[in-house]
């Protein structure tokens, strides 16, 4: 739930980093004086007398009623993010693909169109796919490409949904030229902000009007608990997403807010630590015989390198993708399978956020759906290993991936 008229906020003062906000933001203490929030494990709560309980159900007064659509420690992550994020407002899901499925509930309805990056989560553009049975129908384009996304524009146009930098490419799209884009045609944005965070990338400076998080990854950042969020206007929060909350009932859980809460106060220093220690990782593959091409929005020789430092900070984020090379497919996926294989710190699962690394082979795991052919069109070959970077010492990391890459033929 987001800002409640009748709850107080923290009192801080105006113009704080985000380094404060992110351990500070959040609800006032409770009459215990507790420095750490508290996690509040109750799934209703009591009213002092039955008219206040009668003003309280029919929205007149603000409290807390129910904990499927607001609970104490839920709602001081929402503010936390939505702090973070520099929008108004924010409300807890259940997971990352209930944030998205809350939006498409909240803002659409059959015969509005949406326009979707190609390269965005596999489940996000099922998930799209999916609403054609009612009527609401989607547009893939090119994630780079903003031409694509115009041309893909129609008088029904309601949404453009976004994802950058992709998986397991690492392609950006430039967030303020889409915003411009749906906003000429009075569209709104919305962007994936799963990969860099907003201790990275901040899309409402940038114009999105919508940012939607999977809790599971960096803002837990230790691969603990499955949330989600949405990040947007108090409008929006309020008048869209609040009622089909109320109604759907897929709600983020005490517990796992908690949990979120606890790591957005770590998140910045992570995203940096991981992401210095992924550009390090990326610039040592770069230079072993064994790997043909290495993608991370951080090196140089990546397309939208630029436009990657001016929107994210001037950091590449915490995850990159390289290729060893094969005379023929068959062979690329072997020797694939064997640097992954070679790892003994790395975990092999195709997760990432977490302060462990982990590896992937996304051809035969995230995109093992696809047929051959829409993988050879996205750029996803079966030499492809994507990496999350996590904490280790890097010279660790370097050791757990030469290990395979020196049982490669050169
Ligand atoms: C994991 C992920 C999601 C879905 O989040 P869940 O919490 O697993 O439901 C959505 N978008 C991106 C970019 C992801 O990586």
């Amino acid at each position: 739930m987001t800002a409640k008229g009748g709850i107080p906020r923290v009192d801080l003062p105006a113009g704080v980093h985000l380094d404060t906000l992110a351990v500070r933001e959040g609800l006032p203490r409770t009459p215990w004086g507790e420095n750490s929030e508290a996690l509040f494990l109750t799934s209703s709560f009591v009213h002092p007398d039955a008219a206040t309980a009668a003003a309280r159900f029919a929205n007149e007064e603000e409290a807390f009623v129910y904990s499927r659509f607001g609970n104490p420690t839920v709602a001081m992550m929402e503010r936390r993010l939505a702090a973070l994020e520099g929008t108004e407002a924010c409300i807890g899901t259940s997971s990352g693909m209930a944030a998205i499925l809350l939006l498409v509930l909240g803002l659409l309805e059959g015969g509005d169109h949406v326009v979707c990056s190609r390269s965005v989560f596999g489940s996000t553009i099922r998930l799209l796919q999916d609403f054609g049975k009612f009527g609401v129908e989607t547009s893939f384009v090119s994630q780079t490409d903003v031409a694509e996304w115009r041309a893909a524009m129609k008088p029904n146009t309601r949404l453009l949904f976004a994802e950058t930098p992709s998986n397991p490419l690492t392609e950006v799209c430039d967030i303020r030229a889409l915003a411009d884009l749906a906003h000429a045609h009075g569209a709104l944005l919305a962007v994936d902000n799963c990969f860099c965070s907003p201790a990275l990338q901040r899309p409402a400076e940038l114009g999105a009007d919508l940012i939607v998080h999977s809790g599971t990854k960096y803002l837990d950042g230790q691969g603990r608990v499955v949330a989600g969020a949405v990040c947007a206007s108090e409008a929006l929060v309020r008048d869209k997403f609040v009622p089909v909350m109320r109604s759907a009932g897929m709600s983020l859980s005490p517990f796992n807010a908690w949990v979120v809460l606890k790591g957005l106060e770590t998140l910045s220093i992570r995203l940096q630590a991981q992401s210095a220690r992924a550009l390090e990782l990326a610039q040592w593959l770069q230079r072993q015989p064994q790997v043909a091409f290495v993608y991370h929005p951080g090196l140089p020789s990546h397309p939208q390198h630029a436009l990657a430092m001016a929107q994210q900070g001037g950091v590449g984020g915490p995850v990159l993708s390289f290729v060893v090379p094969g005379d023929d497919a068959a062979a690329a996926r072997r020797h694939a399978f064997t640097v992954i294989d070679a790892t003994r710190i790395c975990s092999i699962t195709a997760n990432l956020g977490d302060t462990k690394t982990t590896i992937t082979h996304p051809a035969s795991t995230s995109h093992g759906r696809l047929s051959e052919a829409q993988r050879q069109a996205a750029g996803i070959g079966q030499g492809m290993i994507r990496v999350a970077v996590g904490l280790e010492h890097v010279d660790d990391l370097k050791a757990d991936l030469a290990r395979g890459l020196a049982m490669i033929p050169t």
